[in-house]
């Protein structure tokens, strides 16, 4: 039975790393019915924060992504909150302490400094800890571990070799010389590092499988070995491809959006995010990338997994909210789209929320944006004049090319004459109409249409004409062109 986990640190916004990680997980478990669990790694406390959990559960929520057990739904392995089960951690590093796998080390900070500059001038090769406590006496150093501050390092067995076969990358082999060199497992206030913390629950929560990023990939050796010195059966690894920038280097905020909030204050549907994020170092069938979360779940599998790194494409997760909109059906569309709407003060100040006619008359208005908008922001923007009367431009706007002033407003009162039977005509009706007016007026069809949208809409670009004019209701655009021919018959 597949048991996969979403481990973050709660130290930041949700990402799109992050979710791409989360999204793979649960993805693999949904295709071999097996479980997906969201488990807190806290244990740095001067780094997580409260308001970072939060984000975590609006962001998931947000995307319809649901775990199987996790720190807010319990689960048989509770708690998912490692900062919950410190005892737990502790006595796993005693154990490594009295098989002698791991040792007490006293060396302070400024120790520790010392040595990193002292190496860093002699322009030394080697890196980390220098193995100073390895040597002390067992039994003296848990003598003066209840009095001197210490912390546990991991004893890595020098004279072995460490090889593990990961999912994409394949078979590797580390000499364990060349390991992290005795990193700490338990630090002087008694928690744990991220190595033990993560290891022992992976193996006490019975993880099968580690899908995490490839920047992963060099703890890995040191995960196998504390594997062995527990004597546990590690679980299979699968590191994913990095998510890179278009110019080849690692995502980040240089290159733009990376929070998912930034995505959804963007007006971003959370379907077009999931799609396109789980393109992002797997495909899964010829010919066709979009999909539903079901859909993908049916088809996924981890043999779908790319090796080579992934290109975050804005312009395409772009392309893939344009799809969801317009695919998007008209009351589900205006629901997504209200809140941007209202913050924008498209039914009048900002924040203002519609009345149940102007919701009415915002869903039915969706065909009219559906083809045009890439976000969902811009919905509302565009259909604004639907709920507030358009600020008029000056009269050079309403004059089509070379035409003149006269003329514009001679094919306003046109309009205004048909007006209300053109807006009780649905758009085939009202096309072949505007068509045989101006053919009898003896005007371009254009010219005859261009100052009514100004009119109408208060701009020359504008959503169909047609579309606006029938929800706009027959009575509100005569007044509308009304106004516009006082401003044109002004001197
Ligand atoms: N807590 C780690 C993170 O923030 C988990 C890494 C792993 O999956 O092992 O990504």
């Amino acid at each position: 039975m597949v048991r996969v986990r979403y481990a973050p640190s709660p130290t930041g916004l949700q990402h799109i790393g992050g979710l791409r990680t989360a999204l793979f997980n649960y993805l693999f478990a949904r295709a071999s019915g097996g479980s997906f669990i969201l488990r807190l790694e806290d244990t740095d406390r001067t780094r997580c924060e409260d308001r970072y959990v939060q984000n975590l559960y609006d962001t998931f929520n947000w995307l319809g992504i649901h775990w199987d057990e996790g720190p807010d739904c319990g689960g048989a392995y509770s708690p998912y909150t490692q900062s919950e089960r410190i005892l737990l951690y502790r006595q796993y590093a005693n154990e490594l302490l009295d098989s002698g796998k791991a040792y007490y080390c006293f060396c302070s900070q400024q120790r520790l400094e010392e040595l990193r500059k002292q190496r860093e001038e002699a322009h030394s090769p080697e890196t980390g800890y220098d193995r100073a406590c390895r040597n002390i006496d067992a039994a003296e150093a848990a003598r003066r571990a209840k009095n001197e501050s210490a912390v546990v390092r991991l004893k890595i067995p020098l004279d072995e070799s460490t090889s593990f076969k990961d999912i994409i990358i394949g078979e590797s082999k580390w000499n364990n010389r060349d390991v992290n060199p005795d990193p700490v497992l338990l630090k002087s206030d008694g928690f744990p590092t991220y190595h033990l913390a993560n290891i022992v629950d992976d193996h006490l929560m019975g993880i099968t499988h580690v899908l995490r990023a490839q920047e992963w990939l060099s703890s890995t050796p040191l995960h196998i070995i504390l594997y062995k010195a527990f004597g546990w059966q590690p679980p299979e690894f699968c590191h994913l491809p990095m998510v890179m920038g278009q110019d080849g280097k690692k995502l980040s905020k240089r290159h733009g959006a990376t929070s998912v909030d930034e995505f959804r204050n963007q007006g971003v549907l959370s379907a077009a995010l999931l799609n396109y994020v789980s393109l992002l170092g797997a495909s899964y069938e010829e010919g066709n990338e979009i999909w539903t979360l079901d859909e993908l779940a049916a088809r996924f599998s981890l043999e779908k997994l790319h090796k080579a790194s992934a290109v975050f494409d804005y312009k395409k997760l772009e392309w893939f909210n344009a799809q969801y909109i317009k695919a998007a059906k008209n009351d589900v569309l205006a629901e997504k789209a209200l809140p941007f709407a209202v913050n924008a003060g498209v039914f009048g100040a900002a924040g203002k929320t519609p009345s149940v006619a102007e919701m009415k008359l915002f869903e039915n208005a969706m065909p009219l944006v559906k083809e045009r908008a890439n976000y969902l922001n811009e919905t509302g923007e565009k259909l604004r004049y639907l709920f507030c009367e358009p600020a008029l431009p000056p009269p050079e706007e309403f004059i089509p090319k070379k035409s003149t002033r006269e003329e514009a407003a001679r094919l306003l009162r046109i309009g205004r004459g048909i007006i209300a039977e053109l807006a009780a005509k649905n758009e085939e009706e009202a096309e072949a109409f505007v068509k045989r007016v101006a053919e009898a007026e003896a005007v371009k069809l254009g010219d005859l249409l261009m100052p009514m949208r100004v009119a109408l809409t208060g701009s020359r670009v504008s959503p169909p004409l047609f579309g606006s004019a029938s929800l706009l209701g027959g009575e509100k655009c005569a007044a509308r062109i009304e106004r516009a021919l006082e401003i044109l018959q002004r001197n």
